[in-house]
C-alpha cells in the first residue's frame, strides 16, 4: 500500500489540526520510512519475484522489526509518546498519532500477502489479507481512502499563500506519478535497489512539513 498510507495522515489533520502533516507522515509512514534502513543495514530481507502479486513483486521474506503487529505497537507508542514529550502536546495528541502509526500495519495486512507478522519471533504467523491480488481491487480501495483523506485535509487546512496551495497539488500530483510508476513500471532490478528507492520517503515527509508551513487551520 502507498496513497493508502498517506490518506490516514491527511485524514488525521482533522482530529490533530495542530500536528504539522510532515510528522504525520512520519507517523503513519514510520514502518517504511524504517523498513529500508534496516534493508541496507542487511537485517531485513526483501528480493524481487516478478509476478508474485499482480501489484508488487516484493517478496518481504523477513521484516519483524518494521512490520510486525507487536513491532507496530511498540513504535506506536514510542512515536506517540516522544512526539507528545517533547512538543509538550496533550495525551490525546499522542494518542492519534500512535493510532495513525499502527494504521499503516493494519493497512498493510490488508494488501500484502500472508507475509506480515505477528511477533519479532522468528517463527511468527504471518497474516495478509492479498489485496494485492487484485490490481483494480488495490487501486480502487487507496484511491478512495487517498481522496477521502486529501477532501478532510483540504478542509481543514486552508492555503495563506500561493506555495501553500501549489506545494500540496504538487505533492499530491508526486505521489500519484510514484504510485502509478509503482504499479506500472518494470520491477526493481532487486530488492536491494528497492531499499534504496524507498529511502525518498523520507523526501516525502519534508515535503509535508512544507506544505503545511503554508496552510493555516480554518477558521483559526
Ligand atoms: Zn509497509
Amino acid at each position: 500500500m502507498f496513497v493508502g498510507h498517506f490518506a490516514v495522515a491527511f485524514g488525521a489533520k482533522r482530529a490533530v489540526p495542530a500536528v504539522s502533516l510532515g510528522a504525520l507522515f512520519i507517523a503513519c509512514q514510520l514502518a517504511d520510512l524504517v523498513w529500508p534502513l534496516l534493508v541496507i543495514a542487511g537485517i531485513e530481507r526483501v528480493s524481487v519475484q516478478p509476478g508474485l502479486t499482480a501489484v508488487t513483486p516484493l517478496d518481504f521474506i523477513y521484516y519483524p522489526f518494521s512490520h510486525s503487529l507487536l513491532a507496530a505497537a511498540a513504535w506506536a507508542a514510542a512515536f506517540g509518546a516522544a512526539y507528545a514529550g517533547l512538543r509538550r502536546a496533550p495525551a490525546r495528541t499522542g494518542a492519534v498519532l500512535a493510532l495513525v502509526v499502527v494504521s499503516h500495519w493494519v493497512l498493510d495486512a490488508l494488501t500484502h500477502r500472508p507475509d506480515m507478522p505477528l511477533t519479532m519471533s522468528a517463527g511468527s504467523a504471518r497474516v495478509g489479507l492479498g489485496l494485492w491480488n487484485s490490481l483494480p481491487g488495490t487501486m480502487a480501495v487507496e484511491l478512495l481512502l487517498f481522496a477521502a483523506g486529501l477532501r478532510l485535509y483540504t478542509k481543514t487546512m486552508k492555503p495563506v499563500d500561493r506555495t501553500g496551495r501549489l506545494a500540496l497539488w504538487c505533492l499530491v500530483a508526486f505521489l500519484l506519478i510514484i504510485y502509478a510508476a509503482n504499479l506500472f513500471g518494470p520491477p526493481p532490478p532487486s530488492g536491494m535497489t528497492a531499499a534504496w528507492s524507498a529511502l525518498a520517503m523520507w523526501l516525502l515527509v519534508a515535503w509535508g512539513y512544507w506544505v503545511d508551513r503554508h496552510r493555516a487551520v480554518v477558521g483559526a
